[in-house]
């Protein structure tokens, strides 16, 4: 028979899972949520999905919108990635183990008076069970899946930050993936710079509500779907449109109610207006440098990004 560890890592690529690291518990922290999640965890299992190149084209032409959204977001976190993470705990409890899927729950936030970009700010729950998610960023770090970059993102060697990801944290134990030396972000800027609403500071902290505004497509410049007259009687409105106004909750709690450009995807995730502008400059940069692994016959940015002028809201 197979080791289990060679078992899990064909169960879950054969279930679309790019990248799959082990992470033993003793890199963790004993004060860790996975430990109030599953006392006996002794390792934690990463799995890495990439989101296809393509999905993210009709964004950086311009052109068509909800792919990004429903594929890249709502199908993966909604079928690809629970189907691969239940496959695999399945194969394991058969093996006598226990695996217990850890997908980010969007509408629970850990954070009070933060809110998630990707799901509507009123739909958000913060209370007492916000305190046991897990944090998603580190766990991937731990688990080898790739490195921490400047937008607290995480940027692997193969698909840069073009990935979403999700664990099992199991009673088995299983050798432990190295952590990825961090060679990827040089500290470029770039992701700071393509962001449409500034949401990212220089030292690479992302402002939540900014980010939420501007995700949903407040900047007119880089928003085909806006009319002319959008937010209609607006303190800042012309600021605003430009991606030059900054946002408090409440501020920003006011645009979003009036931004409206774009149909939900089913799962009521917010359709992303910006299409991840950071990862896709990120991406970009990578790229260029030559330092995904992963390549393609043809560049991703292919010219000059566009933009419309803010006189036309005039
Ligand atoms: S765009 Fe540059 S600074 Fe930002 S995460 Fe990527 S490599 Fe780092
Ligand atoms: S580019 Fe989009 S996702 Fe990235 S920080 Fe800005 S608004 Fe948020």
């Amino acid at each position: 028979m197979k080791e289990l560890r060679e078992r899990i890592i064909e169960t879950a690529k054969a279930h679309g899972a790019d990248l799959v690291g082990f992470a033993p518990a003793d890199r963790f922290d004993r004060a860790d949520a996975i430990f109030k999640i599953f006392p006996q965890t002794k390792t934690v299992i990463g799995l890495a999905f990439r989101v296809l190149r393509g999905i993210y084209r009709g964004i950086e032409e311009g052109s068509t919108y909800y792919q990004y959204t429903t594929m890249a977001v709502e199908n993966m976190e909604e079928t690809i990635m629970p189907m691969a993470q239940l496959r695999v705990a399945m194969m394991m409890e058969a093996e006598g183990f226990l695996a217990l899927p850890q997908k980010r729950h969007q509408q629970i936030m850990s954070e009070e008076n933060s809110t998630n970009p990707e799901v509507a700010y009123d739909a958000i729950y913060r209370g007492r069970e916000a305190e046991v998610q897990m944090d998603f960023l580190d766990a991937a770090v731990k688990c080898g899946l790739g490195e921490r970059g400047l937008y607290n993102v995480l940027l692997t060697e193969e698909f840069g930050p073009m990935v979403r990801y999700c664990f099992l944290l199991t009673d088995a134990e299983l050798s432990s993936s190295e952590m990825a030396a961090p060679h990827l972000c040089d500290h470029c800027g770039a992701c700071v710079k393509a962001c449409p609403g500034h949401a990212i500071d220089e030292e690479g902290h992302v402002d939540p509500w900014q980010c939420a505004v501007y995700y949903n497509g407040a900047n007119g410049t880089k928003n085909p779907f806006m009319p002319p007259d959008a937010l209609a009687g607006m303190e800042d409105r012309l600021k605003i449109i430009a991606g030059e106004a900054r946002v408090t909750p409440e501020t920003a709690k006011n645009i979003l109610d009036k931004l409206y450009f774009y149909p939900p995807a089913q799962h009521a995730y917010q359709c992303s207006i910006c299409g991840r502008a950071c990862d896709r400059a990120c991406y970009a940069h990578l790229e260029e440098k030559g330092l995904l692994t992963k390549k393609f016959r043809t560049p991703f940015r292919k010219r000059e990004e566009w933009s419309f002028a803010v006189e036309d809201f005039r």
